[in-house]
């Protein structure tokens, strides 16, 4: 009996091992895949838990033939889900929808944009294809029209509070900073702040992509943020790991050094 149970446990170890090492192996390639630039993409999803009604789905593209990853969130609600900002490709938008009927068995309710960029929207048209609401400001649908993704509901100007069963969302513009158009959003029930691409990840050494950037008008749209959400428990950038207000604050010091 003590020899078969020693075996047992023997065959445990062994094989836990195994699982170990290789799943060591799958997140060091991962890993470099983003860290190297090397090609194709990386297409699939990757899921994030933050609490347990809000997930953090990661998306990747590139930027000046360098590899990005990009985050928009997923909110659980007892009457369906709610979506910020698509993938930042079409099939990854694809794949990010199917994830979420097959992963939470839930309905989508609505999909919020954040600004009008690709790693935002480039996925609206898996939506309207499902008939699923896209809601954006009006100068972000007066944008997004140019730049041709596609047609939004922009009622979030006047509509800065929507309900989705036992959960809410709350939008605000703080005014130029990325993007002219770049809104976050406040998840009240869970103290969730989704900064979008107004703030930068901790990590962050430079302010990404500047092109719709106003960078001197940015500092104080941060202030603003800071100032209406100070007990944001959680801060989800666009770009790289999630946080905590620092990561505002990181955002701040950035934009002072680049305009010295
Ligand atoms: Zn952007």
């Amino acid at each position: 009996m003590i020899v078969k149970s020693n075996i047992f446990y023997l065959c445990f170890y062994v094989s836990f091992g195994f699982w170990f090492v290789h799943c060591q192996t799958a997140n060091q390639s991962s890993a470099d895949l983003v860290n190297e630039n090397t090609n194709p993409i990386k297409s699939s999803i990757e899921w994030m838990k933050i609490k347990e009604t809000v997930w953090i789905h990661k998306s990747f593209g590139s930027f000046q033939g360098k590899m990005y990853e990009s985050n928009g969130l997923v909110v659980l609600t007892n009457k369906g889900v709610v979506v910020i900002d698509t993938a930042w490709t079409e099939p990854q938008t694809e794949e990010l929808i199917l994830g979420i009927q097959s992963k939470f068995q839930k309905e989508i309710l609505f999909l919020i944009v954040t600004h009008a960029h690709d790693d935002r929207m480039a996925g609206v048209s898996q939506f309207h294809k499902r008939n699923i609401p896209v809601y954006s400001t009006n100068l972000t649908a007066k944008l997004a029209k140019e730049k041709g993704y596609g047609k939004t509901n922009p009622i979030l100007d006047i509509q800065t509070r929507l309900y989705a069963g036992n959960h809410s969302v709350e939008i605000f513009f703080p005014g130029h900073g990325h993007s002219p158009d770049n809104i976050v959003v406040w998840l009240p029930e869970t103290h969730i702040l989704f900064a979008g691409c107004l703030v930068k990840a901790i990590d962050a050494t430079d302010l990404g992509n500047v092109k719709d950037a106003n960078v001197v008008e940015w500092e104080n749209a941060v202030k603003r943020v800071l100032t209406r959400y100070p007990d944001a428990e959680v801060v989800v950038p666009g770009h790289g790991n999630w946080g905590k207000l620092e990561l505002l604050r990181h955002t701040i010091r950035l934009l002072v050094s680049s305009n010295h």
